[in-house]
């Protein structure tokens, strides 16, 4: 069932996609745009929302619905992850492949932008009922994507497991080993090494790179969210040394101790009670007051509109580096540039994953695979340059890193849209 009217905002939720549209339309103000060109830019190229049956261990059928918002291709394939997660809305994944297609245009990737998602709680099915969702899903988008058109990826929820079912799937369909269909896959099928950390690892070489130039009072670091992205942001960081971790949340709340928490501990009592709450001597806190503790930096690592204009004011930290997509809404976004916090937007922040992703799809389509230093040496290095183009340009016109990477990505796409 293709998607006509744009009249499906998720109930009881600040559009997610008019939010990312205010921060896009902020940045085209800024720059000469027709108007026919801002439209073109403003319109998905394709929105299928789809049914999934699944028989359930009981033997009874439950129906899903899936989504796949293809963005824009004008640089290329489209990208984007799948999530699994019960507020999956049209108007979310739809605003998740909008911010896609400008990461990709920023990350310096030939890539365009797309989303997926089912609404489902995962925690709530057995393995086998979420194969056969996973599956389904695949069976359902196969005639759309591919290495050539569109190439999903895990987001939310979704994991390499999930990945290798739907590639398996996708293969079955198309009579062929296609690896390049689909990325974040297990390494034995095609996955590429330091693809599972590369969103935390991203996020790191980009707070690396904005401590060199900003001045950050002390060193104290707060991660809302314990995932993928969170955790391996937290671990990596631990490793290098020179800050101090001392709050983390996950769904189930969050721990302080001013004193820094032992991450690698941390990770292995998130692993056997699947909470980070009730971690040795730190003191409990809620998800609230975590992202409002006096530190250095904050690192929102979860879900979308998390900062808004009702805690924007109280937030303490210097800087905040967005690993999670959409944290912050435009309200606080403007709250929090006039209070002098610098945010790190997650079209830069988090691309650490799209450009591992990009890399494994290029090693899936030249069948020569990389060693781990070299996917790592590779991020490193298009993460330092993207991040020296974001900064020159946002000291050259005084504007934020948000709207400086906006800008510069809007203005890459016109000239493609001049040059086709
Ligand atoms: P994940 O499912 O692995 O982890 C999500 C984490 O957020 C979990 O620890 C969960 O408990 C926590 N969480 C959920 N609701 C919360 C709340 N209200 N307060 C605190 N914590 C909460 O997902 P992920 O892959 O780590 O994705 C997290 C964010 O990063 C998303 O916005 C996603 O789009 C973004 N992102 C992920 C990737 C990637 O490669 N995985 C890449 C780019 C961006």
């Amino acid at each position: 069932m293709e998607i006509g009217q744009k009249n499906h905002k998720c109930v009881g939720n600040t559009s997610m996609f008019e939010n990312a549209l205010e921060e896009f339309s902020h940045a085209a103000e800024k720059i000469k745009i027709d108007s026919d060109v801002l439209e073109m830019l403003t319109q998905p190229k394709r929105a299928i929302e789809f049914s999934i049956p699944v028989k359930m261990d009981s033997g009874k059928i439950k129906v899903f619905i899936g989504y796949r918002i293809q963005f824009n291709n004008l640089l290329g394939p489209m990208k984007g992850g799948i999530r699994f997660h019960p507020k999956v809305c049209a108007d979310e994944v739809e605003a998740l492949a909008f911010l896609m297609t400008w990461k990709c245009a920023i990350s310096d990737i030939p890539f365009g932008g797309a989303k997926g998602g089912i609404v489902v709680d995962p925690k709530e099915l057995s393995k086998s009922e979420l194969e056969a969702l996973s599956r389904g899903y695949m069976a359902a988008v196969a005639p759309f994507i591919g290495p050539k058109t569109d190439i999903p990826a895990p987001d939310i929820n979704t994991n390499a497991q999930i990945m290798a079912w739907m590639s398996d799937e996708y293969n079955k369909i198309a009579g062929q080993n296609e690896p390049a269909a689909i990325t974040g896959k297990p390494i034995v099928l095609g996955g590429s090494l330091g693809r599972d950390t590369a969103t935390g690892q991203g996020g790191i070489f980009a707070l690396l790179e904005v401590a060199k130039v900003i001045d950050l009072p002390g060193k104290t670091v707060a991660i809302q969210g314990f995932g993928n992205a969170g955790s391996n942001f937290a671990e990596i960081l631990e490793k290098e040394g020179k800050f101090k971790i001392v709050a983390v949340s996950d769904s189930k709340g969050g721990i302080y101790d001013p004193d820094g928490l032992d991450i690698s501990e941390l990770i292995r009592h998130k692993k056997t009670t699947g909470r980070v709450s009730r971690f040795n001597n730190s003191q409990e806190i809620t998800g609230e007051e975590l992202l409002e503790l006096d530190v250095d930096v904050l690192v929102p690592a979860a879900l979308e509109n998390q900062i808004t204009k009702e805690n924007a004011d109280k937030i303490k930290a210097k800087l905040i580096i967005e690993l999670a997509n959409g944290p912050t809404t435009f309200e606080a976004d403007e709250i929090l540039f006039k209070n002098g916090n610098i945010v790190v937007p997650d079209i830069f922040a988090n691309s650490g994953g799209v450009i591992v992703s990009y890399f494994e799809w290029v090693q899936n389509n030249t069948r020569h695979y990389w060693s781990a230093e070299e996917v790592h040496e590779k991020l490193r290095e298009k993460m330092t340059c993207n991040f020296k183009r974001l900064f020159e340009y946002s000291e050259k016109h005084n504007i934020s890193f948000r709207t400086s990477a906006y800008i510069q990505a809007i203005e890459k796409m016109i000239e493609a849209v001049k040059l086709k």
